[in-house]
């Protein structure tokens, strides 16, 4: 039976955890202040997100199709659904459904995880010994610095994407799903009784990730409320005191960099090719220090040429840059680690873009 997804490797080197706590024990970077410096980053990043493959965000309630049936845009596709008898509602507010902020979040940190020196959490597996969690807020990831570990909130902020914003009644799809389950950590492959978590060597393979195309081996059976192909839900992202290397790397996780666009991968079905998503940065609203000292400071909002031209530039700083001569021969100095130091492992990097890479015409 082949499998629906597939691993990106631990990069060689264990985590790089970092202290966020000032001397006096307070966190240097916390979302209350805002570093008033050009080194640090903070604004908002206004998304719109375009469903490539059915989306289904699960209640995990079920419900009548007649319950149904008076959201739909016509009363012909009303009709319909009132003939199905339980469906599996998607999350929704006010009527129209929503990607939960958290939800979100949780895939473009997972991405950001594999991309950057990293911790393993949140897994049954055995994690090689350095890989484990981060419990301690003065050695912190890349990951858990970003997106929060435990009492630590973070410095990105994820809302709610609403449906379809520019519609009164977005109305919503009925599909089909296969009925889903996850594999365990000890898992064996029936064919090869290899194991499917770990190596030959009883090492963890890595962090799994499902492609976006599949092969379908069990008829769909259950009925389920999904976003429609070619719609969009949109959002913003808070974030606050970031290095232009972190904010980067944000950026290519959210699938910015034109050298490796990805789609995400939001919500069910991800095993049968459902929930892909193209995610644009329409957007960036970026707090400077000229708005903090002056009421009347131009709109720092970027738009157009100007947010690409922010946006690769800040991905260019999250990217380890091809060494010079010169910086080759400098190797031998000591090396003083700066915060904007480059975070991408780009070996990781191009194994997320074979599994999640998007093409234009996806
Ligand atoms: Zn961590």
């Amino acid at each position: 039976m082949p499998r629906n997804y597939d691993f990106v490797s631990l990069p060689q080197q264990k985590p790089e955890r970092v202290n966020i706590q000032a001397k006096d024990g307070k966190d240097k970077f916390g979302h209350d202040k805002y570093q008033l410096n050009t080194q640090r980053f903070s604004g908002k990043l206004f998304l719109d997100l375009t469903v490539v493959s059915p989306l289904a965000v699960n209640s995990g309630i079920t419900v009548m199709g007649s319950d149904l049936a008076q959201q739909t845009l016509d009363p012909t596709s009303a009709k319909y659904v009132a003939t199905i008898s339980l469906i599996q509602s998607s999350v929704q507010q006010n009527q129209r459904l929503i990607i939960p902020g958290s939800s979100l979040k949780g895939v473009v940190r997972s991405i950001y995880e594999a991309i950057t020196r990293s911790c393993l959490c949140k897994t049954n597996a055995k994690v090689p010994d350095g890989y484990g969690e981060c419990k301690d807020i003065s050695q912190l990831c890349p990951a858990c610095v970003t997106f929060g570990a435990m009492s630590w909130l973070g410095l990105v902020h994820f809302h709610d994407a609403k449906y379809d914003p520019d519609n009164d009644k977005p109305g919503f799809q009925t599909g089909l799903i296969t009925p889903l389950f996850s594999p365990k950590p000890e898992a064996v492959d029936l064919e090869t009784g290899e194991k499917i978590y770990y190596d030959k060597n009883n090492k963890i393979r890595g962090r799994k990730f499902y492609p976006h195309s599949y092969q379908e081996e069990v008829k769909p059976t259950i009925r389920i409320q999904q976003a429609e192909t070619g719609k969009k839900f949109t959002t913003y992202v808070n974030y606050a005191n970031l290095t232009k290397s972190q904010l980067g790397t944000l950026l290519i996780a959210l699938g910015q960099d034109p050298e490796n666009q990805l789609g995400l991968k939001i919500g069910s079905g991800k095993a049968v090719g459902m929930g892909t998503m193209r995610i644009d940065v329409v957007k960036i609203e970026q707090l400077n220090i000229n708005r903090y000292l002056s009421y009347n400071s131009n709109s720092s909002d970027l738009e157009g040429n100007k947010l690409q031209t922010f946006i690769l530039d800040a991905i260019k700083s999250a990217k380890p840059q091809p060494q010079t001569t010169t910086a080759k021969n400098q190797l031998n100095k000591p090396v003083v680690k700066s915060a904007n130091q480059p975070l991408v492992q780009l070996k990781q990097l191009q194994e997320i873009k074979a599994l999640l890479g998007l093409t234009k015409n996806s």
